[in-house]
């Protein structure tokens, strides 16, 4: 897409309307797939991802299992049909990046000593693409690592702010994050209040820093009521007893 001549209208309104502090529609579901451990399908306005998890299970090959924790491999995958231009098959050094990245944030909540000599593999699709795939695969692979029933100290709520055309916005489309003067990702164990993510594409002050982060917060307040409600929705009703 061009870059629009401006991106924050003369009432204060963004290229899709919203306010500086309005998230995009999201929509979260569990337990979408049938052939893995845990899914989910989390989407926050054009930008769609699927999250996979299997095990814990023994881990392959045998001699990269870890004798007192379980190995998280974690595999972050945009499908070529996920943006107007063509994405190259395979995993592009991004995408491998990418997947570094996601992994640590998700080692840092999940019990993993628990399962000694296992592996646990995330994977994460993006099957469209409009601005903060990796927050929502954050997002969407906590709820998997949930939905599949491995131990997590808590979930990750992921959301970026950034600033446009000046000011600070929260949770940025493509336009915002490819035409902005800046784009923080920021993840979050949110019942420590602690950062397990944070990167910063471009330049803020010290200032907007501290405010672009309070802003990430308030998002991930909300990212985490929603993750909640999904998780309720798919484990607190009992399925009918069979007769
Ligand atoms: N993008 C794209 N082609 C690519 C990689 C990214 O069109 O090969 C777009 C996509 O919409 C993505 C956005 O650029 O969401 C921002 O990418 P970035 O690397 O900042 O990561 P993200 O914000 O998605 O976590």
């Amino acid at each position: 897409m061009e870059k629009p001549e401006r991106l924050i209208d003369e009432n204060g309104r963004r290229v899709d309307g919203r306010r500086f502090d309005e998230l995009r529609p999201i929509k979260m579901e569990i337990g979408i797939l049938d052939k893995s451990d845990g899914s989910a399908y989390v989407e926050f306005g054009g930008t769609k991802v699927i999250a996979a998890v299997f095990g814990p299970r023994e881990a392959h090959p045998r001699h990269l299992a870890l004798p007192d924790r379980a190995i998280l491999n974690c595999r972050y995958h945009m499908t070529s049909f996920s943006v107007e231009e063509r994405k190259p098959l395979g995993m592009t050094r991004r995408e491998v990046e990418l997947s570094k990245v996601i992994r640590e944030a998700l080692e840092t909540v999940t019990f993993l000593e628990e399962f000694p000599r296992a592996s646990i593999d995330v994977y994460i699709e993006v099957i469209q693409a409009d601005g903060g795939t990796r927050t929502t695969g954050l997002t969407a692979a906590s709820l998997a690592l949930a939905d599949a029933g491995i131990p997590m100290a808590d979930l990750v709520a992921a959301v970026a702010v950034g600033k446009v055309d000046g000011q600070l916005v929260l949770d940025l489309c493509d336009v915002e994050d490819k035409y902005g003067e800046a784009d923080m990702p920021v993840a979050m164990a949110p019942r420590f209040n602690s950062i397990v993510l944070l990167q910063l594409n471009g330049r803020m002050t010290p200032e907007e820093f501290r405010k672009g982060l309070a802003l990430a917060q308030k998002g991930v307040s909300e990212i985490y009521r929603l993750q909640r409600e999904a998780l309720k929705k798919k484990f607190s009703s009992v399925p009918p007893m069979e007769s």
